[in-house]
């Protein structure tokens, strides 16, 4: 049997997504190779081509150190000192995304930073971006998140705490709730940004979730600012209203299978409707209407 052209080139795509996933980046940057060499169209699955690309090259130029037993990082072996203070402010990060979100690590996170900014011009995100692969928690951080001193800490926490709501929530949380807890867990549980034009577009959680997700919307730019500043809100609210505890188990409910609206109901005790009334009220009053 000879296999159309269209099909290998699926099958090659396939096996470099796998092997991204796995992490094995020689592998998954020759899979991509022979997907285009079959056919694929260069415009079809674009960015899982620039992310084996910018990984891989980063992973050429870089050493890998194993910090703890949840933390391990692949920077550029440039100076000691460099890499000293990027571990520690890394190491801190984690340490509060476990007490913040009550995790259990079940594998390491591998904190990746990326060190030529040409490499992830295709990253259009509040930080850089996190994915699960099969061995590690993979954060990957472009150079402009990587800045000590400077937005560093709040990368790490942000995309850390991704990690950390894909790991109890088993990978079920909605986007808004995923990127809701990122920030407030960000911003050290008091998430600030203008929420004033918010109205009507993000009311819903659905909503939220749909514009987080959907590609009309750059993750850079204003109404994402306002999407994520609000989603912040929101889950500010919830853990001041009902204490931390109850969020975590939210999210462990949601990780065991439940719904999230039912295991919403469950962990706080009232429906999700009402805090989604309050919600368009708060989008309201901030907007002066
Ligand atoms: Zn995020």
């Amino acid at each position: 049997m000879r296999l159309t052209r269209d099909t290998a080139a699926a099958l090659h795509l396939q096996m470099a997504g796998r092997l991204w996933r796995e992490d094995r980046l020689e592998a998954a940057a020759a899979a991509m190779s022979a997907a285009f060499a079959a056919g694929l169209p260069a415009s079809h699955q674009f960015d899982l081509q620039r992310m084996i690309d910018a990984e891989l090259a980063t992973r050429r130029r870089s050493v890998r150190v194993r910090l703890s037993e949840e933390l391990e990082i692949e920077v550029a072996p440039m100076q000691t000192a460099w890499r000293v203070a990027v571990s520690d402010v890394a190491a801190n990060a984690l340490r509060d995304v476990t007490r913040a979100l009550d995790v259990r690590w079940p594998m390491p996170v591998l904190l990746t930073l990326v060190p030529d900014s040409n490499w992830v011009t295709f990253v259009h995100a509040r930080y850089g971006y996190y994915a699960t692969r099969s061995d590690r928690l993979k954060v990957v951080l472009p150079p402009a998140s990587a800045q000590l001193g400077g937005v560093l800490r709040s990368a790490c926490l942000h995309e850390m705490a991704h990690a950390g709501v894909a790991t109890v929530a088993q990978g079920r949380a909605p986007r808004w709730l995923d990127e809701g807890i990122a920030v407030w867990v960000e911003s050290d549980g008091r998430p600030r940004g203008d929420i004033g034009g918010a109205w009507p577009q993000f009311a819903s959680a659905d909503a939220l979730s749909g514009a987080l997700e959907g590609h009309a919307m750059s993750l850079d730019g204003r109404d994402a600012a306002i999407c994520y500043a609000l989603a912040g809100r929101i889950v500010q609210g919830e853990a001041l209203r009902a204490g931390v505890s109850a969020l975590h188990g939210w999210l462990r409910r949601i990780g065991a299978g439940e719904p999230w609206r039912r295991a919403y109901g469950r962990a706080f005790h009232r429906p999700f409707w009402r805090t989604e009334r309050e919600w368009r009220r708060t989008i309201r009053e901030a907007a002066g209407r």
